[in-house]
């Protein structure tokens, strides 16, 4: 039996402008499933996950989160019900500490207190009274996924958390992505580094020009070659 569908994105338009980024995106995340949105630069993955989130509404289509639909909703509304938005750049605030940022996150009813963060990054610990500001670039990465935890979410997005990133620190954070999933959250995953995504997800979308143009599990991602030369240009 499959799990139930937590979040599904129909037929999903989206503009800046008069720029029409997103073409009729579909996609679905079962609850606790880990999917990828793969493509090259430019292809409207960023877009994706920001439309989910409520930061950019679709000028067609439709979300629904639940049994609600969500695409009408303010960000901060989607976010209330479980949506958490992990962006590139992270948005650590540097002048506080480690403590103070994860403290922002917090919601009361969240079954993620500081110390179940603090278990899954003992790196933050030991780091929890210096400045955000302080962090290397993996601990700031590692700071703003704790922050998200804390936030209660059931859908975790994460747009390319390892870039830039020493191999043995995208190690840790893959190895704590795992323990992430395994406590039953969901996660959209858009990285570029794709032993990082085989190695984490159920299932691949691949967007090309604001659509998916593939989807399939882990497995049959793994077998194709053809793939990854067509749509991403590496093999
Ligand atoms: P990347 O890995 O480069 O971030 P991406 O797949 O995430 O790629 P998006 O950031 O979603 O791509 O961008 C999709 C398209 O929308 C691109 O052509 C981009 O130039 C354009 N775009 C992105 N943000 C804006 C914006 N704020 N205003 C106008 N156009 C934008």
């Amino acid at each position: 039996a499959s799990a139930p569908t937590l979040l599904e994105v129909e037929q999903v338009h989206a503009h800046y402008g008069k720029s029409h980024v997103l073409q009729g995106v579909n996609l679905r995340v079962a609850d606790g499933e880990l999917v990828t949105l793969l493509g090259r630069n430019g292809a409207g993955k960023t877009t994706t996950l920001k439309t989910i989130a409520g930061v950019i509404q679709p000028t067609q289509g439709q979300i629904r989160f639940g049994t609600e639909i969500v695409s009408k909703l303010a960000t901060h509304q989607v976010a209330q019900r479980g949506v958490c938005l992990v962006p590139e750049h992270r948005g650590v605030f540097k002048l506080l500490t480690v403590e103070e940022n994860l403290m922002l996150g917090q919601r009361k009813q969240s079954k993620w207190q500081l110390d179940d963060v603090y278990q899954i990054f003992p790196r933050l610990k030991e780091r929890r009274s210096n400045g955000g500001g302080q962090l290397s670039g993996g601990e700031q990465q590692m700071l703003a996924i704790g922050r998200a935890l804390m936030n209660a979410p059931r859908l975790l997005m994460l747009d390319e958390p390892v870039e830039g990133l020493a191999p043995v620190i995208v190690e840790e954070i893959v190895a704590q992505l795992k323990v992430i999933k395994a406590a039953g959250v969901s996660i959209i995953l858009v990285e570029q580094n794709l032993e990082v995504c085989t190695q984490l997800a159920d299932r691949h979308y691949i967007v090309e020009q604001g659509a998916i143009v593939y989807e399939g599990s882990n497995a049959d991602f793994l077998a194709d070659e053809a793939i990854k030369d067509r749509y991403l240009g590496v093999g």
